[in-house]
């Protein structure tokens, strides 16, 4: 799932994983609990994170490497937030064969109103929005009803710094995709609601329709 930071990657990760039955691995929500171990890496994770930066591609790769080697991701897996640059994708590719990626598409001003808004429950990652996806119960996860908060990341100064970092490594990435043949790319409109994307996904993905 390959986007600018609130395109809507995690949240459409988790309706495509519960629609698909396929498990997902999220690199953001695998770095934010690496934090809240006590480990030698978390000053440097939480660092880079709150400048907006991105992690090293060998620290990270090493992260998705581990992670993949899973027993439970044996039988495929959706990544949210991973590959983030070339050199990412050129090691994910020599490990496991990438089926499809669904590029979400979105305009600056509808990103600004999604990460402001923001709000996750830390420990399963679920994500909502104060106007577009609230919660149940105020400032409360549906599911356990503890407490949901705000990544530190998400403010207006960081959200630039991403963007750049978008700019300069991701961009280039999507065009490196789309001239891999063996790569189904799905590019959706993210700039609609989360129902209406999540179909538009599942309706690409039934229908085998590629664009490139
Ligand atoms: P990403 O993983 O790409 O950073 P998220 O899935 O966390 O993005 O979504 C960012 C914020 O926008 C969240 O608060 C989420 O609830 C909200 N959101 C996601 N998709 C949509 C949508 N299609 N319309 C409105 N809000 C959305
Ligand atoms: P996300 O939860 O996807 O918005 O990611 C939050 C932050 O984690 C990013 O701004 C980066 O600092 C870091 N991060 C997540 N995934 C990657 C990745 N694939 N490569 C480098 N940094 C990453």
């Amino acid at each position: 799932m390959i986007g600018p930071p609130g395109s809507g990657k995690g949240t459409q990760t988790q309706l495509l994983s519960k629609y698909f039955h396929i498990p997902c691995i999220s690199t953001g929500e695998i770095l934010r609990k690496e934090i809240k171990k006590n480990k030698k890496t978390k000053k440097y994770i939480k660092k880079t994170i709150n400048k907006g930066k991105l992690i090293k591609n060998s620290f990270i790769i090493k992260i998705i490497e581990k992670n993949i080697k899973k027993k439970k991701f044996f039988n495929g897996f959706i990544l949210d937030g991973f590959p983030r640059n070339i050199e990412q994708a050129k090691s994910l590719s020599k490990k496991i064969n990438i089926e499809y990626i669904i590029y979400l598409k979105i305009k600056y001003d509808d990103i600004i109103k999604r990460i402001t808004g923001r709000l996750i429950h830390a420990s399963s990652g679920r994500t909502y929005h104060k106007i577009f996806n609230p919660p149940k119960i105020k400032n409360k996860d549906d599911i356990t009803q503890e407490k949901l908060c705000s990544r530190n990341d998400d403010n207006e100064k960081t959200i630039k710094i991403r963007l750049q970092e978008y700019k300069k490594h991701t961009n280039p990435l999507i065009k490196w995709i789309k001239k891999k043949k063996k790569i189904k790319f799905i590019e959706i409109h993210a700039n609609q609601s989360i129902k209406i994307v999540n179909k538009k996904i599942i309706y690409n993905i039934n229908n085998n329709n590629i664009n490139k």
